[in-house]
């Protein structure tokens, strides 16, 4: 009766860690979400725009004011402008916009180039409109690209690469350097780029977000995706946006428009005042900078060898030293019998390629923080 679209795909490696957390009461340091409460004054924005009225269908692209504050705010940051009549729509989360952006521009044959270990959306999309993935496998620990394999690996029926910095789920980060490369060989091959920034405001230590905006070659032909849901602390609002030149967006837009039309008004509006105060995600890599230092601190003289994260709220654990487990059967094992859930990564790379790593996400309060590491500083090797 029904030909699966997707038959390879199981439930997402975060529903079930999650689900196995809750089952066996173990401290969920697994799907990435923090354990803080949203701003109560945003929050209280959410409010009030129920109660000013703005309970009805928002305009198809968002609420023309928020997509000027995020048109403001690519400017100040990274330079360039988007018109926000026409170049930025309001998605719900980042998801709904890497959806649309593979929706509206990959075809059958169409050959897309992904990173591995890659955030699970990325495949599965492609695939659902008879697009074909190319994995290029980066390697840890520090998860670098080898630009050369890339150039080899794009075909006459490459149409696009998606990357993701700061990256999902190693922390590490794309240089300027690599943002050069990319942009040189995508304008030598005409290729699009899907450029996953939803970590642009976690990033650590003197590094600096290499934004696919701030490269006029790469911003002519980029879609750029945010989410609130990360910078906000608020992952459950599924709020997020996407920029890209008109040519594009107007493209975007069609299949949007099919997809959702419009995302939830109130929210909207109470993200266009909150946005206004730069200093709410502008503070937000030394806030999380913090808790990593705090935790990297507590984890001294565990078991794990640990390269400090360098963006993101995710920190891997590499535990080759421990246990000669898989990822999957380590992670498992952890949530079972020690109470703490993280997620194998194996699961997000090429051929579920198994390098000894697991992540924990740190976006908690320091108690959990703190009860985290007592558990995993107890686990030796056996
Ligand atoms: N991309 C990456 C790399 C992510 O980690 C996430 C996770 N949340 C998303 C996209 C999706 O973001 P959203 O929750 O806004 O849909
Ligand atoms: N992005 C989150 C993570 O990496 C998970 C989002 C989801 O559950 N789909 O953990």
């Amino acid at each position: 009766m029904i030909n699966s679209k997707l038959p390879n795909i199981e439930t997402s490696i975060f529903a079930k860690m999650s689900k196995m957390a809750a089952e066996h009461n173990a401290l969920n340091l697994s799907q990435g979400f923090p354990n803080f409460p949203s701003d109560p004054v945003l929050n209280a924005l959410v409010d009030q725009a129920m109660r000013d009225g703005f309970n009805q269908y928002a305009p198809m692209q968002g609420d023309f004011e928020l997509r000027m504050e995020i048109s403001k705010k690519i400017e100040n940051l990274h330079n360039p402008f988007y018109n926000p009549e026409t170049e930025i729509t309001i998605t719900a989360g980042a998801t709904q916009a890497i959806f649309t952006v593979i929706a509206a521009t990959i075809s059958k044959n169409d050959e897309v180039i992904i990173f591995t270990p890659a955030y699970d959306c990325y495949a599965p999309t492609v695939e659902l409109f008879g697009g074909k993935v190319v994995p290029i496998q980066l390697k840890p620990p520090f998860y670098t690209v080898d630009w050369q394999e890339v150039a080899d690996k794009i075909s006459s029926k490459t149409k696009m690469i998606i990357i993701n910095s700061p990256h999902n789920p190693s922390g590490m980060l794309f240089s300027k350097d690599d943002m050069l490369q990319l942009q040189n060989l995508a304008e030598k091959n005409d290729l699009l780029v899907l450029s996953d920034e939803v970590y642009e405001h976690i990033i650590f230590d003197e590094n600096v977000h290499q934004s696919a905006s701030k490269f006029p070659q790469l911003v002519a032909r980029s879609f750029v995706t945010g989410s609130f849901g990360k910078t906000f602390h608020n992952t459950g609002w599924k709020m997020g946006y996407c920029a890209a030149p008109e040519k594009l967006m107007k493209e975007f837009q069609k299949v949007h428009q099919f997809v959702v039309f419009c995302v939830n008004h109130p929210f909207q509006k109470a993200f266009a005042t909150y946005l206004k105060d730069a200093s709410h995600y502008l503070k937000l890599s030394d806030f999380y900078q913090q808790k990593r230092d705090f935790f990297l601190h507590l984890m001294e003289g565990s078991n794990f060898k640990i390269i400090p994260s360098r963006g993101t709220y995710f920190q891997m654990l590499d535990f080759s030293e421990i246990s000669k487990e898989s990822d999957i059967a380590f992670a498992e094992r952890l949530t079972k019998k020690f109470k703490i859930a993280t997620i194998p990564t194996s699961v997000f790379n090429e051929s579920g390629k198994d390098f000894k790593q697991i992540r924990i996400c740190f976006a908690k309060t320091d108690q959990t923080l703190a009860e985290a590491a007592t558990i995993l500083k107890k686990i030796n090797s056996q």
